[in-house]
């Protein structure tokens, strides 16, 4: 790909790095479950001029001059996200996911109320009441987490939970959860005990666009996502809501939460969005769930353990507590046969959070790349054997990895 020749002149520090950059997205497998690969078009919407405008406000309603434009890019970005998502309305200006959340708890929340997210450590968002994070620390967080047998969500525990804590808001939706969540479940709850319903799909918004996942749509209060996963758009967030609660989240969002919205990102949402109305694009996300099915069924096949046995969505989890290797030095083994994932918590986790026992795979971006279920096995294959020989395997799994990604080539 022709990277820009004025930055190659201007800074030869930073085009190194983005060129060093596209040669390791070419050359490694890419397996961490919220990364995928944008298209070149929008590549292009995201590093252009509209970088430079200021656009507070809304479109025809703007603080600044000169928005004529991109109020058209914004207004395109919105109604193309109405049409994907069916839903009333829909706010494009969050810069991330984090901060589509907190836009929404700004929007209905006052600091001290109580929220219902799923913890951390079975899978939930830090920005659902996270400890560590404003969403925990400016509101009362309490958790529901999932059944320590089955390992997926137990619904009449959550309802005994909200019962109990009476939160004004319920948190559905995670970062690392294999299965599928029943929005509607969650919604009956949230009305037991009379709190809002968030979903964030943020992992799963491109298979609720094509019909892989029940949409929260109907069920939810407030539907967050990010952009730049499964949806594979530029990174960046969105809310959508019924249309009682627009105005509260468009003022949530600006001047509540942020300043001057990203044009440029906007204009990146919005080519995305153009791209996922296409069968193309609904056909991907069915090959994205295949393909996660054939490389879960694969390490079944091949001994590993899987948190709940399987996978319902985009990702799975390896429980490695029984194989001699943490998620650290797995995340480091596979570092050097350039396979990329991330170590993760699992339930009931015994490690700290830095090492874990887990390892966390999603196929959305191997899927953008072409790859099918008989890759999908091989790659299982590789990763198997690491676990099982460690160095010993290093070399032999190299060659295999370098052979696979030449086959299918990223950006060229
Ligand atoms: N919500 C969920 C479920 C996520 O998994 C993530 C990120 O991984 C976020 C929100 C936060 O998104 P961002 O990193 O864009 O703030």
């Amino acid at each position: 790909m022709n990277i820009n020749a004025n930055l190659k002149q201007e800074d030869q520090a930073i085009f190194s790095v983005i060129n060093k950059e596209l040669e390791r997205q070419q050359q490694h497998i890419e397996l961490i479950a919220s990364e995928n690969f944008v298209s070149k078009a929008v590549l292009e919407a995201v590093g252009s001029v509209l970088t430079n405008k200021y656009a507070e406000g809304l479109p025809s309603k703007r603080y600044y001059g000169g928005c004529e434009f991109v109020d058209i890019a914004e207004d395109i970005a919105r109604d193309r996200a109405k049409e994907l998502f069916k839903c009333d309305h829909v706010n494009v200006q969050p810069h991330s996911g984090a901060n589509a959340n907190l836009a929404v708890f700004y929007a209905v929340l006052k600091p001290g109320d109580t929220v219902l997210g799923m913890s951390l450590s079975h899978g939930g968002h830090l920005s659902h009441g996270g400890t560590m994070n404003i969403s925990g620390n400016f509101f009362k967080p309490c958790f529901y987490g999932v059944d320590p047998l089955t390992e997926v969500i137990d619904y009449d525990e959550v309802e005994r939970i909200a019962i109990k804590c009476k939160p004004k808001l319920i948190v559905c939706g995670a970062s690392a959860y294999p299965r599928k969540i029943d929005f509607r479940r969650f919604r009956e709850i949230a009305d037991k005990v009379g709190a809002y319903l968030m979903a964030d799909i943020a992992h799963i918004a491109g298979l609720v666009v094509a019909s892989q996942h029940q949409s929260p749509v109907p069920y939810a209060h407030f539907v967050t996502t990010t952009t730049h996963k499964t949806l594979r758009g530029p990174r960046g967030g969105m809310v959508m809501c019924k249309e009682e609660f627009a105005k509260a989240i468009d003022k949530a969002v600006f001047p509540g939460t942020q300043g001057g919205p990203l044009m440029h990102v906007i204009a990146g949402k919005a080519v995305s969005f153009k791209e996922a109305l296409t069968e193309d694009f609904a056909n991907y996300q069915k090959q994205v769930v295949k393909n996660a099915k054939a490389m879960a069924d694969r390490f079944i096949h091949n001994g590993i353990k899987l948190v709940s046995g399987g996978t319902d969505n985009h990702l799975m989890l390896l429980n490695l507590s029984e194989t001699g290797v943490n998620g650290k030095e797995l995340q480091e083994l596979l570092g050097k046969v350039n396979i990329t994932a991330n170590k993760n918590t699992i339930p009931n986790e015994k490690l700290s959070p830095f090492v874990t026992s887990g390892l966390r795979i999603g196929t959305a971006a191997v899927t953008t790349r072409g790859m099918k279920e008989k890759e999908m096995e091989q790659i299982a294959d590789f990763i198997t054997e690491i676990i099982n020989d460690r160095e010993n395997a290093i070399n032999k799994v190299l060659q295999g990895v370098n052979s696979l990604v030449a086959d299918f080539p990223l950006y060229q």
